[in-house]
């Protein structure tokens, strides 16, 4: 039997003998426990991953808990994980598999794909794992298994090199054990097949693979066209009242750090004294800049200057304002704060 065709029956017997099984979300592999597990690893490692995984699942064992739960809350238990759309992508599913599937997942990849958040992968991992159904997957990790193995060259971002790699995602994926394939592909990417120094030397792939063959392992896949990124500016204005709580405000649902709670921000630091004049009647008793720092997107840099503007009473009209509130250091609210403003807090 030629090499290639046994690629998943060695990918499985490497599986069997070595492949991690205990994870959080490989002991119970019902499709709500396999997709939460699927968001949160994207872009995201294994490691980071479980405690939040878990904090998740106790709060929220079932697809009806969160659908039920305030998108605030949905958040704050999604700080620090970032890219949030992902969260507000999965509470938007699960109130959609509870309005239109009455509380149960579709089984199948197309019905999957209709559902926020959830693309061909992902539909694919679901499919495989809770409904044992023979549907491929292309990770991060798959991606670079398969783009070294078969020598795939350019970036998977490429339409043809990301068809490409799907064509052979669906050619290798097996008609039986789909499950344990599905977790062992993306194992192997996760602990062997790395991004750097991959351990070939203990890879079950490694008789055919054209990358190995050739020492260029770091040549697959290939990277994104580099770009400059653009720099854009900002003032977080940290208003702190008479008490010593802050003054948060909630963002738009969409656009960066949609629906997360952040200090209101400036164009220019030298209006933080008309800006509370405007909202609170009164100016600040003092205002001091804190040290500024860079928050780096896909797209953008942003330029943060912190400024600290210390009221000498707490103002009442924010009481009211449903998208403001004053956060209490010593007892914080449960809600999702934009990494930035955590990690300021953090600092107060
Ligand atoms: S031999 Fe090395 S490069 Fe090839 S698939 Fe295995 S770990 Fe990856």
């Amino acid at each position: 039997m030629a090499p290639t065709q046994t690629f998943s029956r060695r990918l499985l017997r490497w599986f069997d003998q070595h492949g991690r099984k205990d994870l959080p979300w490989q002991r119970d592999t019902s499709p709500y426990r396999v997709w939460v597990s699927e968001i949160m690893l994207q872009q995201t490692q294994v490691r980071t991953v479980i405690p939040y995984y878990e904090r998740f699942m106790t709060r929220f064992p079932d697809v009806e808990a969160l659908a039920a739960a305030p998108t605030d809350e949905v958040l704050h238990l999604w700080t620090g994980l970032g890219y949030y759309a992902r969260a507000r992508n999965l509470h938007r599913a699960a109130q959609q598999v509870c309005e239109q599937h009455g509380g149960e997942f579709p089984a199948s990849v197309e019905a999957l794909e209709t559902l926020p958040g959830i693309g061909r992968s992902t539909a694919g991992a679901i499919a495989s794992i809770a409904f044992q159904q023979r549907a491929p997957i292309l990770d991060g990790n798959v991606k670079r298994v398969l783009a070294r193995h078969q020598g795939v060259a350019g970036w998977p971002g490429e339409t043809a090199v990301h068809r490409a790699l799907w064509q052979l995602a669906e050619q290798y994926t097996p008609k039986t054990r789909v499950a344990d394939y599905t977790q062992a592909i993306m194992d192997l990417g996760a602990t062997l097949c790395t991004r750097s120094r991959p351990r070939c030397e203990q890879c079950p792939l490694q008789a055919d693979c054209s990358a190995r063959a050739e020492g260029r392992q770091a040549d697959f896949p290939g990277k994104k066209p580099r770009k400059v990124l653009p720099v854009r500016d900002t003032v977080f204005l940290i208003v702190r009242d008479a008490a010593g709580d802050v003054l948060l405000q909630k963002r738009p649902p969409s656009g960066i750090w949609g629906g997360l709670w952040c200090f209101p921000e400036l164009a220019d630091a030298a209006d933080a004294g008309n800006w509370c004049l405007d909202r609170f009647g009164r100016e600040p008793a003092t205002i001091c800049a804190g040290t500024a720092f860079r928050h780096t997107f896909s797209h953008y840099h942003l330029d943060i200057q912190p400024l600290q503007a210390q009221l000498d009473a707490t103002p009442a009209a924010i009481m009211a304002a449903s998208d403001q509130l004053w956060y209490k250091m010593a007892q914080p609210p449960q809600i999702g704060l934009a990494a930035p403003v955590a990690r300021l807090l953090a600092t107060l």
